[in-house]
């Protein structure tokens, strides 16, 4: 569809929704009460428009249902751990993967080890195999920033397209709920030492009352008290949040840079005497021809051909990132109701590298061609967003 019909017929889809946020306006958005906040957050506005589109990326979420692989099992005389099927989660849980997988290498002889991947699961395996005294080579096709970590939001979020809840076993749980503890303990020890790891305010606006929201399970359970998002959220109510809806859910949220945070990784795991070499693998008796006796799989969605692995499924994901604007210190998410059972989402992320805007869950799609279209709806959707949105003086 050409930009112009587009943006025309989506002013028009979106108009419901502007008009209820003008509405809106006059008593939910009259005034800002910044004397409640807990932490002091500044609403700069944020400027959307099509023009400001620095890039549009792709990246494809290695999903499957019966959530990730970390097991190990022979190849030869070899042996591989496998480490993969983060889904929308390998931002999150790769230092507690990789710490398991690392955990089951020290079971063997050797303190040599193989890791096959340069993304957030891939490195952070091999740290973890180093900190226990492994001297490791990564194999890989690509490195940052040509990875899927590189092409991803990112935040803490462990659950993300992570597993289908029919499909989860007590073993898996354990597995699971071990990596995320790791996990959240270890990207906390990063925050404010130059890997791009900080604390930002997520908020939630929506239009849902705050009891229909009170103790929602944003999990399945998997989460133990401490990492449910729910835990820190306040909610705030109309005249108390500058969003044209009615509430606000602010929830102290873990963020990650992915192109600051992954660049790190490498300059330690080379620091620490790690080599990296540049290989595709086609088949499993490739990987006879490495010397390592021991190798730890982290190679995502590779793992489908390479491993033969049926159940990956690619959720490909598309982000577009906007020129920066250091002073938005604030992320925000919305589901706007158009109506007639339409919903239009809205979510916008603050990096050093851009604002980031939209996102996407395609189940099946290997393409990693942007969708004009997709870019189109998202941009449309956050500029009537932050057009309604009241800044306080
Ligand atoms: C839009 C988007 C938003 C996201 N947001 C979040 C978020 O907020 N939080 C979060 O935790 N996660 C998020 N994710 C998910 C996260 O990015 C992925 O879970 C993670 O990047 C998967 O890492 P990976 O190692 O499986 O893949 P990659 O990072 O691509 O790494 C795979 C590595 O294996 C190598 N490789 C593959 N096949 C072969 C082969 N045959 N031979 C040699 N090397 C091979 C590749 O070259 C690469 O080095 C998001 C993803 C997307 C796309």
């Amino acid at each position: 569809m050409r930009r112009r019909t587009f943006l025309t017929t989506s002013a028009l889809a979106l108009c419901g929704a502007s008009l209820r946020a003008a509405a809106m306006e006059s008593s939910a958005l009259r005034t800002f009460d910044s004397s409640r906040n807990r932490h002091p957050v500044h609403f700069a506005p944020v400027h959307v428009s099509f023009d400001r589109i620095l890039r549009t990326t792709v990246g494809l979420r290695p999903h499957r249902d019966s959530g990730f692989v970390l097991k190990a099992e022979p190849l030869g005389e070899k042996t591989v751990i496998h480490n993969y099927g983060h889904g929308g989660a390998g931002m999150s849980l790769a230092w507690g993967t990789g710490a398991i997988a690392a955990d089951m290498a020290l079971k063997h002889k050797t303190r040599r080890a193989a890791v096959l991947g340069c993304g957030s699961p891939g490195l952070t395996a091999a740290r973890q195999l180093q900190r226990r005294g492994f001297a490791v080579t990564i194999y890989a096709k690509t490195v940052p920033p040509e990875t899927t970590s590189n092409m991803s939001l990112a935040a803490f979020t462990p659950t993300s397209g992570l597993v289908d809840a029919s499909r989860r076993t007590p073993a898996w749980d354990k597995q699971f709920r071990k990596a995320t503890d790791i996990s959240y303990r270890q990207l906390q020890q990063l925050v404010g030492r130059g890997y791009g790891v900080y604390w930002i305010d997520q908020f939630t606006a929506t239009d849902e009352p705050p009891d229909a929201l009170a103790d929602r399970p944003d999990d399945g359970g998997l989460l133990s008290d401490i990492l449910r998002s729910s835990r820190e959220r306040e909610i705030l109510g109309p005249g108390e949040h500058p969003f044209p809806t009615m509430f606000a859910i602010r929830t102290p949220t873990l963020s990650i840079e992915p192109r600051l945070y992954l660049d790190r990784l490498v300059a330690d795991f080379r620091k620490a005497g790690g080599r990296i070499v540049i290989r595709t693998f086609d088949a499993p008796q490739d990987l006879l021809s490495v010397p390592e006796s021991l190798i730890v799989n982290c190679t995502g969605l590779g793992s489908a051909t390479l491993f033969n692995d049926p159940e990956l499924v690619p959720v490909k994901g598309q982000l577009s990132l906007l020129v920066p604007q250091p002073e938005v210190r604030y992320r925000v998410s919305a589901r706007l109701d158009e109506g007639e059972g339409m919903t239009t989402s809205v979510s916008m992320n603050p990096r050093s590298d851009g604002i980031v805007i939209g996102d996407l869950q395609e189940r099946g799609s290997w393409s990693l061609d942007p969708s004009d279209d997709v870019r189109d709806r998202n941009i449309v959707a956050a500029m009537q967003f932050f057009n309604a949105m009241r800044i306080a003086d």
